[in-house]
C-alpha cells in the first residue's frame, strides 16, 4: 500500500506518520533522502564554486523555495489534511485489504489452486515482484485517468498547482485523488496478492523490509523524497527506463507543454515506456515548475485547495458548458 496510517486518534495518527516505517513519511525515509541530496551537493559544488561558495544549507534549502507562498501553503495543508483525513484513509486501508480475499475467493470458485510446486524463495521472489509490480500498474493507471479525465483533472491540478517543491509537496493532494489512487494500487496489490496465494498456497509471502515490500522499501530508501525538491536526481539510460528517478517527477510537475502528462509513473517507469509517456531525464532541461503558468496562484491556501475542485469540476458540467471543448490544458505559450 502506498500509506499506511496507524493510530488511534487524528492526532496521534498524524504523530506516527513519522515513526512507522510502513508509511512513505518515515523520519528515515527523509534522512535517507537528504543524505542523498548530501551526496548530489558535493558532486556538483566540485564542478561550480558558486555552489561550494554559497554552502550546504542554502543548496538544501534555498529560502526562495521554502518560503515561497506555494510552500507556505503546502505546509498548512499537509498539517490540515493529514490530521482531518488520517483515519478516514486508515478504513479505506482496511478496506482494500479485503480486496485481495474478495479476489482469492473469487479465483478459488472458477478453478482449484493448482499448488505449484515452486521452491519457497521462488514462490516468495514471485509474490514480492507481483505484488510491487501490480500495486505500481494501478497507481500509474489511476494517475493516468486524474490526468486525463477532465473532472479528475481538477482534483488533481492542486498537485501541480505547486510552483516550488518541498517534500511536503508530496502531501499536497486533494482527499479525492487520494482515495482514487490509493483504490486503484490497493485493487490491483490486492488481486496480485490473491493470484500468488491461488498459486502457491502457503508459500506465497512478501519479503520485507520495516514490514513493508522490499522493493517499495527500496524505492523509499533511494531519494524518494528529492522527487519534490528542486534538487535533480536522473535515472539515465536503461536504469531510467525501469524505475522514475526524482528527476523524472520532477518533469512531470513541469510547466512546459512538452512535458505535460509525461512521467506518471511511481515506482517503475516501464508502464510510461511501454505507453508512451515516458520523458527520459538523461539532459537537464531548464524548466519551472507549475501547471499552465496561468491558474497556479488560485490554489495557494488551504480553502481554495478543498473547494475549488468541486467548483471547478461543477462548472465543467454544467449543461451550458456541454458541448463545448474543455480546456484542460489552456494554452498559454509558457514553454520554457
Ligand atoms: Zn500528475
Ligand atoms: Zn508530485
Amino acid at each position: 500500500m502506498i500509506e499506511v496510517i496507524s493510530g488511534s486518534n487524528p492526532a496521534s495518527a498524524f504523530v506516527n506518520m513519522f515513526v512507522d516505517p510502513t508509511n512513505r513519511w518515515f523520519l528515515l525515509y527523509i534522512v535517507c533522502s537528504f543524505s542523498a541530496a548530501f551526496v548530489v551537493f558535493v558532486l556538483r559544488a566540485r564542478r561550480d564554486r558558486e555552489i561550494l561558495k554559497g554552502g550546504l544549507f542554502r543548496y538544501l534549502f534555498p529560502k526562495e523555495v521554502y518560503f515561497h507562498r506555494s510552500a507556505v501553503a503546502d505546509y498548512w495543508f499537509f498539517c490540515i489534511n493529514k490530521i482531518s483525513f488520517a483515519l478516514a484513509f486508515a478504513a479505506l486501508v482496511g478496506v482494500m485489504a479485503g480486496i485481495e480475499k474478495l479476489s482469492f475467493d473469487l479465483l478459488k470458485s472458477v478453478a482449484s489452486p493448482p499448488e505449484l510446486p515452486a521452491p519457497p524463495w521462488l514462490a516468495m521472489l514471485i509474490t514480492t515482484m507481483a505484488w510491487a509490480l501490480l500495486m505500481d500498474f494501478g497507481l500509474w493507471v489511476g494517475h493516468l485517468l486524474l490526468h486525463k479525465i477532465p473532472v479528475l483533472w481538477e482534483f488533481h491540478k492542486i498537485h501541480h498547482s505547486a510552483e516550488v517543491l518541498t517534500p511536503l509537496t508530496a502531501g499536497r493532494v486533494h482527499p479525492v485523488d487520494d482515495a482514487l489512487t490509493l483504490a486503484f494500487g490497493g485493487v490491483l496489490g490486492g488481486f496480485a496478492l490473491a493470484a500468488c496465494r491461488f498459486a502457491f498456497g502457503a508459500k506465497a509471502l512478501m519479503f520485507g523490509i520495516f514490514n513493508i515490500n522490499f522493493l517499495l522499501a527500496l524505492f523509499y530508501i533511494f531519494g524518494f523524497h528529492l522527487r519534490h525538491s528542486h534538487i535533480w536526481l536522473p535515472y539515465k539510460g536503461l536504469l531510467g527506463k525501469i524505475f522514475i528517478s526524482p528527476a523524472h517527477h520532477q518533469v512531470h510537475h513541469s510547466v512546459a507543454e512538452r512535458h505535460w502528462d509525461k512521467n506518471l509513473g511511481f515506482i517503475f517507469a516501464i508502464w510510461d515506456w511501454m505507453f508512451g509517456t515516458l520523458y527520459p531525464v538523461d539532459v537537464h532541461e531548464e524548466f519551472s515548475f507549475g501547471m499552465n503558468g496561468r491558474e497556479e496562484a488560485e490554489y495557494h491556501s488551504v480553502l481554495a485547495m478543498y473547494l475549488l475542485p468541486f467548483i471547478k469540476s461543477w462548472r465543467r458540467m454544467r449543461p451550458i458548458e456541454r458541448g463545448r471543448p474543455l480546456d484542460r490544458f489552456p494554452k498559454t505559450g509558457v514553454e520554457t
